[in-house]
């Protein structure tokens, strides 16, 4: 059984940085007419509550999106901008836009769900049972079963499922919990898969930095298998503080194969700001690297 909840960390430094690539991502992506089937292979809940006992606890999102929100949008970089502006439509009125802390916080479930048009379709996978029953709840409300399927599954499977789809479109976000150590390798197994069964897919997959090998190894892995199928990459990186402090999460990043050519300059100009906004201690910094340099 797994202990990760995803409600203890919603709106955190990675969540920050995670939602708003994928944001950047998928409005990029729904541009085109032709439909975009996107999947969401460890989905979480769907829905926090910033003010609920869980994200209360861990006082998280006290250092990511109240920070952002602290300042202001009208001084964010674009990408920020448009990331504050999605999560104010889960928090109408004018209360959000005095609060520090938005009440409500949309996982990626919700955030892709805005995004997407009728033409596109949404597989979300969730395997806790706690996590996936609430998905399914959540996802219910909006009366779209024709649109968004919610499977309680192993979302690791998801390649054979739903690769290529019909449109020959889609986007792929991995995200999961590292809880169990063979996730990593169950990672680069996925892009592996993924990239042989349809090359021309966006993959977006969120990944811990932490002092573990297998944390350490990831990314080069992910690199290699890329640069093996002759696809671009891009790979952002944020670093909020020292690893050597035992408490939560010091820093995260997001590898993207067959990113949008928009993506690289729009974190250019965002994440140094970032790294003011959300870094902790002196050990605060952003990586931006792809192969195009
Ligand atoms: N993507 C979500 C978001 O951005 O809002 C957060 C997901 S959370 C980091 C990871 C989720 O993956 C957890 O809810 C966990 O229960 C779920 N999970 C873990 N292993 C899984 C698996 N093999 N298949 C599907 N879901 C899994």
């Amino acid at each position: 059984m797994f202990s990760y909840r995803h409600a203890f960390h919603a709106g955190n430094h990675a969540d920050v940085l995670k939602h708003s690539i994928l944001i950047a991502i998928t409005r990029h992506l729904t541009q085109k007419e032709t439909a975009l089937t996107v999947i969401d292979t460890h989905a979480g809940a769907g829905l926090y509550r910033l003010d609920g006992d869980y994200a209360q606890t861990s006082g998280e999102a006290a250092f990511g999106i109240a920070k952002l929100m602290n300042v202001g949008v009208d001084s964010l970089p674009e990408i920020f901008r448009h990331y504050l502006a999605l999560i104010g439509e889960f928090n109408p009125g004018a209360a959000y836009a005095q609060s520090s802390t938005p009440k409500v916080y949309p996982g990626s479930p919700f955030v892709l769900h805005r995004l997407l048009r009728e033409q596109d379709r949404l597989k979300l996978f969730e395997l806790h049972p706690t996590d996936g029953k609430a998905l399914a709840a959540n996802i219910a409300q909006l009366n779209a079963e024709r649109q968004i399927a919610v499977l309680r599954e192993d979302g690791f499977g998801c390649v054979n499922q739903f690769l290529p789809p019909p449109s020959r479109r889609a986007l792929l976000l991995c995200d999961p919990s590292y809880e169990i150590k063979t996730d990593y390798a169950r990672v680069a197994g996925l892009l592996a898969d993924g990239l042989k069964r349809f090359a021309t897919g966006c993959y977006a997959i969120w990944h811990p930095i932490i002092p573990r090998p297998e944390a350490h190894e990831l990314p080069r892995r992910l690199r290699t298998l890329s640069n093996q199928a002759g696809k671009p990459w891009l790979h952002a990186t944020l670093t909020v503080k020292s690893g050597k402090d035992a408490t939560g999460l010091p820093a995260s990043g997001m590898f993207i194969v067959n990113p949008p050519h928009t993506l690289q300059g729009a974190l250019k100009s965002a994440l140094p700001q970032l790294v003011e906004l959300l870094g902790q201690d002196r050990n605060a910094a952003y990586t931006l690297e792809s192969t195009a340099h």
